[in-house]
């Protein structure tokens, strides 16, 4: 079996956290270390941080260089090339619109932009791809509602849906309910960065406020209610191999959920969070399940199929690629 050349999806993969080193060095505004390896110490996570927050440290260079229009649109065009070349079909690409107005974008600046670097790739690749919009845990009410509401008037346009990211161990889904009432009201979908590092009990509360799926969800695996839950509500669950080992979300690859995730029906997905912080793609995710986490060649299709399914892309494009399996 040669991942390599298989047909992939990716849902779950940040912007700013996926930029290539050649884009950090044609693009930062301070100067760098000549030798890659030093670079790449600036922009990797170790294989073991002490948490998330250590995670966190390797997007402040990869965000000084995002805060202009031509900088924003280069780097959805940059990290949509290399999905592509990776075999990816079809990208859902993340970020904070909120956390690229530094130098004076406005929000609106900020979507236009991306919308613009999606539209580049789409038209001259072999990739089909979306933004997903994130409110950040540490910002006010405020300034997440005003990214939603800008946010909705590109729905269909190049956004498919908002997320929410940053320290959930600080910040509980519980301080997060107005934002999704919103959504609800606007008819934006959603998915929530929840029991990654936070507590189950997110999850279930993602559920509740109607996010058609979570990020990651792994620590629901000893939690048969929510897991019910989970099944019951058809939510999809984006899990990150690489990445929940890296912030010591899961310690062991025996206790990685995935297989269990799989045979009890739940629409578990493969992704790579961050293709330069976790130093991956779809191809060496894919491989490490096969390797360490349990996953068998059948389970392949299944988890292709997933993405499928929960994917905010329209039945155009999801026929597409059903058709390309
Ligand atoms: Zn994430």
């Amino acid at each position: 079996m040669d991942i390599a050349k298989l047909s992939k999806i990716d849902l779950h993969c940040h912007l700013d956290g996926s930029l290539s080193a050649d884009f950090v060095r044609t693009h930062a505004k301070k100067t760098l270390p000549a030798d890659d390896a030093a670079l790449y110490s600036m922009l990797r996570a170790p294989e073991r941080c002490r948490d998330l927050a250590e995670y966190l440290t390797r997007f402040d260079l990869p965000l000084s260089c995002l805060q202009s229009a031509s900088d924003i649109s280069d780097a959805v065009y940059d990290v949509l090339k290399t999905q592509s070349a990776d075999g990816v079909l079809y990208c859902e690409l993340r970020y904070a619109p909120q956390l690229h107005t530094a130098e004076g974008l406005s929000l609106r600046d900020v979507i236009e932009a991306s919308i613009d670097g999606l539209q580049r790739a789409v038209h001259s690749l072999p990739i089909k791809a979306n933004l997903i919009l994130c409110a950040m845990r540490h910002h006010s009410e405020e300034e997440n509602l005003a990214m939603l509401r800008c946010g909705r008037e590109y729905l269909h346009e190049g956004v498919c849906a908002i997320d929410l990211a940053g320290d959930e161990a600080h910040f509980d889904n519980e301080l997060f309910a107005p934002l999704f009432a919103e959504a609800r009201r606007l008819d934006m979908p959603f998915t929530i960065h929840s029991g990654e590092c936070g507590r189950a009990e997110n999850v279930a509360l993602a559920i509740e406020y109607g996010a058609a799926r979570v990020g990651h969800g792994i620590a629901i695996f000893d939690r048969p209610d929510i897991i019910s839950l989970v099944k019951e509500h058809r939510t999809g669950l984006e899990l990150c191999p690489t990445s929940n080992f890296q912030t010591g979300a899961v310690k062991h690859e025996a206790d990685y959920p995935l297989s269990s995730f799989l045979s009890k029906g739940l629409l578990a997905t493969v992704n790579t969070d961050n293709l330069t912080v976790s130093n991956t793609s779809v191809t060496k995710e894919l491989a490490l399940c096969m390797d360490s986490l349990g996953l068998h060649e059948n389970d392949l299709s299944v988890l292709f199929q997933n993405s499928v399914m929960i994917a905010f892309a329209d039945d155009n494009i999801k026929h597409d690629l059903l058709s390309k399996r």
